[in-house]
């Protein structure tokens, strides 16, 4: 397995396994937590600035998101610089708008430098109106997008056959292929002296005086600063309750009228769908991606994919569907990222999270600010995107009736469980929480009838999880964490595995 998920993504063929030994008995300048774009671009910036690092990943380089990205680079984003100027000011607005073309500057200068193939291409984006509705929203954008001097300019073409109503073009922006990006950037890490130790949790960590003890499924790792790079803290922190986990659906087609659009595309539909090409094994394919939901909270996950595919054929000459995939990313309350020191930690430990669909640029500024926090001490984003900055926003209401929700919905399920007496209700192919002498058990039945049987309690805040059938996961509707069908985690938060019930039987 080389992703989080039962489905194939684009990118997944060109993942491997690094094999590098850590030390136990040294005292390492950085540990990074997780091996994603976030991981790898912040050690590879610190191990070039001198501090011996190491990478610690659960599975390997790339499991999480980064495999189940679409990998578009751009410098507009999922929270608007409208909102942005609303919500934290003009000023800080402004210094919002630069981050994109910082970051896809230094991912330019990476892979000049580390002379990487990686399919990097300057492209323009289009972002269109469908309706009259989403027309009012594109014009308030577009003034937003002048009021912190980011360039949108108004177009009657757009490359992408959907009937739409207004448009605007974006010059400057970019897509790549994001796991031959790092993994190029592993082995620039690897020829500097950094280590990588792959399947290997961490399941804690002790911040003494001096040092950050990490206790991990392969024995304690020190090291003076830890970088959380999970994509949401493990265990429990203030973070968890701040960003909601959503998952979003992306499928790559060929067309039969060979007719590829040259751009990054986006609709402004709630949620948008978003479009760019890949050439894959010298074929080109349309990625197109959307139907994004809250994590746990849709009941047949295989319908997204339905609706994804319906929606393209209706607008586009698709030819084959070669991949279809899902993934995770973290919406913040207030819709800027969490970067920096991690909250309750005395300064040594430092994370990043919050990046919407925003994460291949905010994980690439990431290692630059995370550096600069552990060797400077400061960094001209730190403030924007400070984890513990307080910032009650007109959404925090209906963030935390969400979590209502959640309980809510937790109750059901257990009435829902009891009602299931026998596990003999379970067809091949599907999968059911089910209640069985008091206990509440997860079980998912093989076609060939094998049952993987797990208790179905989520072992970080103790939810119950939900069957996702589009990627043959456990998914947690509270704080996102994953597991597959024989409970082994494949997301945090959680750091533990779902207990698995040993008497696994053939029906
Ligand atoms: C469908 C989809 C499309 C997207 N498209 C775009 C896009 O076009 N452009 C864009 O900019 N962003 C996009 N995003 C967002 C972006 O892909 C993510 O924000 C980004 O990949 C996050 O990278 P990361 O390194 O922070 O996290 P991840 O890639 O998730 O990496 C975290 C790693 O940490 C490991 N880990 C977790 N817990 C532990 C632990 N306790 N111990 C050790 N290791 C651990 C995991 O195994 C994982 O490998 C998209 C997101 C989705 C879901």
């Amino acid at each position: 397995m080389y992703r989080d998920g039962a489905r194939k993504s684009i990118w997944q063929e060109e993942t491997k396994k690094f094999t590098s030994t850590a030390d136990c008995n040294k005292i390492y300048d950085v540990a990074i937590i997780g091996g994603g774009i976030t991981g790898v671009s912040t050690a590879l910036q610190l191990q070039q600035s001198g501090k011996k690092c190491i990478i610690i990943e659960a599975s390997n380089i790339g499991f999480g998101t980064t495999v189940g990205t679409t990998a578009h680079l751009n410098d507009f984003f999922d929270t608007t610089f409208p909102q942005a100027i609303s919500d934290f000011g003009l000023e800080n607005a402004k210094l919002f708008a630069e981050v994109g073309q910082e970051a896809i500057s230094m991912i330019a200068n990476n892979i000049h430098q580390f002379t990487i193939d990686c399919d990097f291409e300057r492209k323009p984006a289009y972002l269109f109106a469908l309706d009259e509705k989403q027309e009012k929203e594109l014009k308030d954008i577009v003034a937003g997008a002048a009021e912190v001097g980011h360039v949108m300019n108004f177009t009657h073409e757009i490359p992408f056959p959907v009937p739409f109503v207004n448009a605007v073009i974006i010059p400057d922006q970019a897509q790549f292929h994001p796991v031959k990006y790092i993994k190029a950037l592993c082995e620039a890490f690897l020829n500097l002296g950094g280590e990588i130790k792959e399947d290997c949790v961490c399941e804690s960590h002790d911040e003494q005086d001096e040092v950050v003890i990490l206790n991990t499924s392969q024995g304690e790792i020190k090291a003076k600063n830890a970088v959380y790079a999970t994509h949401i803290p493990p265990g429990i922190n203030v973070l968890n309750f701040i960003n909601a986990p959503y998952r979003s659906y992306a499928l790559a087609f060929s067309l039969k009228n060979n007719d590829y659009p040259q751009a990054l595309g986006y609709d402004l539909t709630d949620p948008y769908h978003y479009y760019r090409t890949q050439e894959i094994d010298g074929k080109m394919l349309l990625i197109a991606g959307g139907e994004d939901h809250k994590t746990g909270h849709e009941e047949n996950t295989g319908e997204c994919f339905s609706r994804l595919e319906n929606y393209v054929r209706d607008h586009f000459d698709v030819d084959t569907v070669f991949y279809s995939w899902s993934s995770q990313y973290y919406e913040p309350v207030d819709g800027f990222p969490y970067i920096g020191k991690l909250p309750g930690s005395n300064g040594k430990i430092f994370t990043a999270t919050g990046f919407r669909g925003n994460g291949m640029i905010f994980g690439t500024l990431s290692s630059q600010i995370l550096s600069d926090l552990i060797i400077k001490g400061e960094n001209k984003y730190a403030d924007i995107f400070n984890p513990s900055r307080i910032k009650p926003v007109a959404g925090f209401t209906d963030f935390v009736k969400e979590t209502a929700v959640v309980a809510f919905d937790f109750i059901k399920d257990k009435l829902f469980a009891e009602k299931i007496r026998s596990l003999a209700e379970v067809k091949e192919g599907e999968a059911k929480v089910v209640k069985y002498e008091g206990e509440s058990y997860a079980l998912y039945k093989e076609a060939n009838g094998k049952i993987h049987l797990v208790k179905s309690t989520c072992p970080h805040a103790k939810c119950e999880v939900r069957w996702n059938c589009a990627e043959l996961s456990w998914d947690c509707p509270c704080h996102g964490s994953r597991f597959n069908v024989n409970g082994k985690m494949l997301t945090g938060p959680t750091v533990k595995d779902l207990q698995r019930i040993e008497s696994e039987s053939e029906s």
